[in-house]
């Protein structure tokens, strides 16, 4: 079977906004030009043969204008078109005009934007303003049709308001896609904010609660993935796979890494697009040798783990930005991993093998009169979606 292929463009690494606990915007970062445009759609044409998926990422993306997406977006579905290119946009939107907006509606442009809850949460978080100005963009998206889902990041702060978030984006009518803040390489004291996995791990299990007293009214993504994963034993995001090789980023010069989270990274340049390297070719780098050796980690130290299948030691970034490029542990969100995957298998085992008050069966078994909802709730509801 084909496995889908996901590029990440990264115009710039500039943004406007100064979220405090930000890991990657650049100020100095140059933009990227239509030439390297071109030369992405060259390299990437030859380069592989499966169906791929185009996120514009940054820094923020919008920074690069309408006429880059105008003149980018023909050029890379019409060069790609036996790839079958998809696109989608990661920006937190204050950028976004009705000019933008319908270039980006064109190509039907799913779009990631992040707040962090109630305004007042958002704005400790991110910036005074922050908030009413991603809100003005979202309204600018949907009244062009475009589709919006927000990430919301928990820090070691925002945690203690958890209640007043998941209801707001209860309430709001959003589904709710989490990202624990990471240790910031770039601060003088990275863990300012970091979530403890401890911490991250609690969260989870109080949002799967959360989830089930309110399903039908909202997703929680991350809880939907996690269930997923353990329900067809394979991961289903890029955290619980190995992503090298299926996943690469090219920053705003055309160097190619293997994924945004290194962008600007010179140690993690695997090539560059103008070069028109093959797979064999980026396999040569000591990054592709470092995301591989970090594999051959997982599989020696998470051996033993029943959750190995479908978590894969986590996402390669965290286990090895932070220790400077070598391999000495797997992604420190290790505990709230085992947390959570632990929390779903026994809730998932009691419905299969019928505890008293939940309900039990598979697919096609219409849940018991008065029983709570469980996982195989979460899983029906996702089936029928
Ligand atoms: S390095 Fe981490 S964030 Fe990047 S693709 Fe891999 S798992 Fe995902
Ligand atoms: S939960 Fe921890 S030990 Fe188990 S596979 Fe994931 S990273 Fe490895």
């Amino acid at each position: 079977m084909k496995s889908p292929f996901h590029v990440m463009i990264i115009p710039t690494l500039g943004c406007p906004s100064k979220c405090h606990y930000c890991w990657s915007s650049d100020e100095g970062s140059p933009r990227m030009s239509i030439e390297t445009v071109q030369a992405i759609a060259e390299w990437l044409k030859d380069y592989q043969s499966n169906q791929v998926t185009i996120t514009f990422h940054g820094g923020e993306p919008l920074l690069a204008g309408a006429e880059f997406y105008r003149q980018t977006l023909p050029i890379l579905s019409g060069e790609l078109a036996h790839l079958t290119p998809t696109f989608a946009l990661q920006s937190n939107l204050w950028l976004l005009t009705p000019e933008l907006a319908q270039v980006l509606a064109e190509y039907r442009i799913p779009i990631g934007s992040s707040i962090d809850g109630p305004e007042e949460i958002t704005d400790t978080q991110r910036g005074e303003g922050y908030f009413k100005k991603t809100m003005r963009g979202y309204e600018i998206a949907r009244a062009n049709g475009l589709e919006v889902r927000f990430i919301c990041t928990f820090t070691n702060r925002s945690v203690r308001e958890k209640e007043a978030i998941f209801n707001f984006f209860l309430e709001r009518g959003f589904p709710l896609k989490l990202h624990p803040a990471l240790p910031s390489l770039r601060s003088k004291d990275p863990k300012e904010w970091a979530l403890e996995p401890e911490e991250y791990g609690e969260l989870l299990v109080y949002l799967l609660d959360r989830y089930l007293e309110n399903l039908g009214r909202i997703e929680v993504m991350n809880i939907n993935d996690l269930c997923k994963c353990i329900f067809t034993r394979h991961g289903t995001v890029c955290t619980y796979v190995d992503c090298m090789g299926t996943t690469l980023a090219i920053g705003p010069d055309g160097s190619i890494y293997p994924c945004y989270r290194f962008v600007g990274m010179p140690e993690y340049v695997m090539g560059n697009v103008r070069d028109r390297p093959t797979a064999e070719d980026l396999a040569r780098s000591e990054a592709w040798k470092l995301m591989h050796a970090f594999k051959d980690y997982v599989d020696r130290e998470c051996a033993g783990c029943s959750h190995i299948k479908y978590c894969r030691g986590g996402c390669p970034y965290n286990a090895i930005a932070p220790t400077d490029g070598e391999v000495r542990g797997v992604d420190p969100h290790c505990v709230a991993y085992k947390r959570i995957f632990d929390e779903i298998t026994t809730r998932l085992n009691d419905e299969m093998f019928g505890s008293a008050d939940m309900e039990m069966g598979g697919f096609g078994f219409p849940p018991r009169k008065g029983a709570k909802p469980g996982i195989m709730a979460i899983l029906r509801t996702m089936a029928t979606r």
